[in-house]
């Protein structure tokens, strides 16, 4: 009864957030960086800042999560840190010799006001970048937004820093990711490879922060879109935003940048948005849909009609990030469930129209909110007041799960307390498969273990 506190009783709060359902800036602004190819991400602040970026995103990926920091000291929160990041370049380059450094702020860098334009100017001025190798930043001040703005602000950076036009166009399509887990991206590129659509992917975990253990250790893991790559996405002749919070500025400066031409889609999570995708993807790079991944969808469908008495109706409550939230919802409506209660905690003016575009003909009594105070308490609260039936949501939802009796299934960041998540996709018909096994896992398995002796069904 850990949450044994929490009421039922809301009062309207406008300073406090209990328990959010968000973290900072930085954290994917790192775990972007960490999806091009060679590249070491440099934190700009304290050594505080860095450490728990790095724990948190070690703890969710079950890997060594490598980053640089200032380290900034008394000193440099008063003065700046200039001196910090420039002799950073220096020894980052001698010592760990990456191609690219992808510098991001802190609420301490960007509160006293660092340029960091200006910084990295004067350090290829001084002849620290060494020839070939790069450094870019992305402003990431973590008292706005959250992780996912981070994330965003970073993948922007990447092609305002990268994409080049040439005069040359290349037969392929850019697929800019959203924050997903690198076995979503191994999927996306899967999904690409069967249509036979020439894709860069970027950023892409991938064999980056889920590499095979081969008994000796990578500084710079095989995965990662390369630098090159990442060059050529200027002369791309299309591109596909996965996940608008995280992708439509980045698809938007590309626009601007290079004249291609794009399109904004929802994550690939569950039926219909994975449809969008693969059509999206046929059209962009003038491919077929192979009769694979009919088969695929085929076989979703078929699970979902099997199971469908232990999903209708059933009420669920989550919580995460809009991006994953919005097709996540959809996929439960199109299941028959009734998503009441949602919250996110990063600000999106979009949300609630996207939600409401989803929710209002068929689960018009649902609870959506975001921002600071759309907090996991706030969710609690709405949970005391009427049960669910099902709860999804990050590591954190498991003590109201757990209070509450209620069957739980982790997904989004950070899950800090079980595997997998990494490994297995959630993306496409594949992996809503496995998001609907994992559904049909949490909610029988409670009704075997409740249900009256009697009543024990073998086959269920
Ligand atoms: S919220 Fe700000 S001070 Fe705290 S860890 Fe993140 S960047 Fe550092």
């Amino acid at each position: 009864m850990l949450l044994r506190h929490t009421t039922d009783k809301i009062i309207e709060r406008e300073a406090l957030t209990v328990n959010p359902a968000k973290t900072c800036q930085p954290v994917g602004a790192m775990y972007a960086a960490l999806g091009i190819h060679g590249c070491l991400p440099h934190s700009h602040g304290s050594q505080g800042c860095c450490s728990y970026h790095r724990s948190v995103l070690t703890r969710h990926y079950k890997e060594p999560v490598m980053a640089a920091t200032s380290s900034f000291t008394e000193g440099s929160s008063v003065f700046g840190g200039q001196a910090n990041l420039l002799q950073a370049i220096n020894t980052i380059f001698s010592v760990y010799n990456p191609d690219v450094i992808a510098v991001h702020s802190t609420c301490l860098s960007e509160t006293i006001g660092d340029d960091l334009t200006q910084i990295i100017a004067k350090a290829k001025e001084e002849g620290n970048v060494p020839n070939g190798k790069y450094v870019f930043h992305a402003n990431t001040p973590s008292y706005v937004g959250s992780h996912v703005t981070g994330y965003a602000n970073m993948v922007t950076a990447m092609v305002k820093t990268f994409s080049m036009k040439s005069s040359t166009k290349k037969n392929q399509v850019n697929i800019i990711s959203g924050w997903i887990e690198p076995a979503d991206m191994r999927e996306i590129k899967r999904i690409a490879n069967q249509m036979m659509a020439k894709i860069v992917l970027f950023p892409d975990t991938s064999d980056v922060l889920d590499a095979p253990m081969t008994g000796k250790h990578e500084f710079y893991p095989k995965g990662g879109v390369t630098i090159p790559e990442l060059i050529s996405t200027g002369d791309s002749k299309f591109t596909i935003g996965l996940g608008p919070l995280c992708t439509l500025d980045a698809c938007i400066k590309l626009e601007n940048q290079c004249k291609i031409k794009f399109d904004s889609l929802e994550l690939p999570i569950g039926i219909q948005a994975t449809d969008a995708f693969i059509t999206a993807l046929s059209r962009a790079a003038g491919v077929q849909v192979p009769d694979s991944l009919t088969d695929e969808r085929g076989r979703l469908i078929d699970i979902i009609a099997d199971m469908q008495k232990y999903l209708y109706g059933k009420r669920v409550a989550l919580f995460g990030d809009p991006d994953t939230l919005v097709p996540l919802t959809e996929f439960l409506v199109a299941l028959d469930m009734k998503p009441v209660y949602i919250v996110t905690g990063t600000p999106d003016k979009t949300f609630e129209d996207r939600m409401a575009s989803i929710l209002s003909a068929k689960v018009p009594e649902a609870k959506y909110k975001a921002g600071e105070r759309a907090d996991i308490f706030l969710l609690h609260q709405w949970i005391k007041q009427q049960g669910v039936d099902l709860l999804i949501g990050n590591t954190y939802g498991k003590y109201i799960a757990r209070d509450e009796n209620i069957p739980f299934v982790r997904l989004g960041f950070p899950i800090l307390d079980r595997v997998g998540h990494s490994y297995f996709p959630m993306v496409g018909y594949a992996g809503a498969m496995n998001l609907v096994t994992k559904i049909l896992d949490a909610i029988m398995d409670k009704i075997d273990r409740e249900v009256p002796e009697e009543k024990v069904e073998l086959v269920m």
